[in-house]
């Protein structure tokens, strides 16, 4: 099933809300980069914010999540746009921990440890936005919701969940972001608040086949909400022969004439999504030309 997400408002428009399923753009996600379950967890549910985060934005703008932490994991990132693209990595795809004990779990939080959670903001200006905040438990859902409250003032509950099959693919993913607006009651916060407490599990929920129709339902009892026009959420990388070699080009003049001088092909890779992009010295020659 293609992935999509939707948002919705109460009806009073003081909570608005936000639902994704992502499936399909973890897997992709697990498939470029060959992720170790509990990486695919953690990548799996920043990228499933990311994407309904991207779609707060406006227009050409873009976001990064960026989490640097001193877990073994070491970091994540996230990118995303208005319409609903996503693409990220981990900086350490193949860590592997034992299933946590207190509930059963895959141990995001303790792959991901303590550390950073960056979130920039393209909006096409000089300078882009930067928020940061430190991580809580490294869960990703309660660090975005520390981040909503304490960068952007903006109480939010974030749930999110990925599940694997046995095969370690993807079987389900998902999640929702809920916010109180100005002007939000305390009947209305006190109503999601009660909400929330009965969903406890995503991944509980998502497992059974929900859509992020049936999420905002969940998320927004109560408050007759209103769901706006669904969009569909990809895996995409926007990456080409041109950009990457831009970052052969940052290595330096001295660098770049190095390896030339080693007489062999270059290959790099995206980092996003694992593309190899070969060149030969003829090419390397010709891009030295061009740049110095
Ligand atoms: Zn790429």
């Amino acid at each position: 099933m293609t992935d999509y997400m939707v948002r919705a408002s109460s009806a009073a428009g003081e909570v608005r809300a936000f639902a994704a399923t992502t499936a399909t753009t973890v897997e992709c996600a697990r498939a470029f980069h060959n992720t170790s379950p509990v990486v695919t967890a953690a990548l799996g549910r920043l990228l499933t914010g990311g994407a309904m985060m991207g779609y707060m934005l406006q227009g050409d703008d873009k976001l990064t999540l960026q989490i640097r932490s001193d877990g073994p994991v070491e970091g994540l990132t996230v990118t995303a746009d208005a319409e609903g693209h996503v693409k990220g990595y981990a900086h350490e795809p193949k860590v592997i921990l034992p299933i946590r004990e207190s509930d059963g779990k895959l141990d995001v939080g303790g792959i991901v440890g303590r550390g950073t959670l960056q979130v920039i903001k393209d909006q096409g200006l000089k300078d882009p936005y930067i928020g940061e905040t430190e991580l809580v438990n490294g869960e990703i859902a309660e660090d975005l919701t520390y981040y909503f409250a304490a960068s952007e003032q903006v109480p939010s509950a974030v749930g999110l969940g990925v599940l694997m099959n046995k095969d370690n693919t993807v079987r389900a993913a998902g999640g929702f972001i809920v916010q109180m607006l100005p002007g939000a009651t305390e009947k209305s916060i006190s109503t999601v608040e009660e909400n929330i407490k009965k969903i406890r599990s995503v991944t509980d929920i998502i497992k059974t086949g929900k859509t992020p129709e049936d999420l905002i339902n969940m998320v927004l009892e109560g408050l007759d909400p209103v769901i706006y026009e669904p969009k569909e959420v990809s895996f995409k990388c926007n990456c080409s022969r041109d950009r990457v070699s831009k970052v052969l080009l940052s290595l330096g003049e001295k660098d770049l004439k190095s390896l030339i001088d080693d007489g062999e092909d270059t290959e790099l890779k995206c980092q996003f999504c694992g593309k190899a992009y070969k060149f030969t010295v003829a090419e390397m020659e010709e891009l030295l030309k061009s740049a110095y």
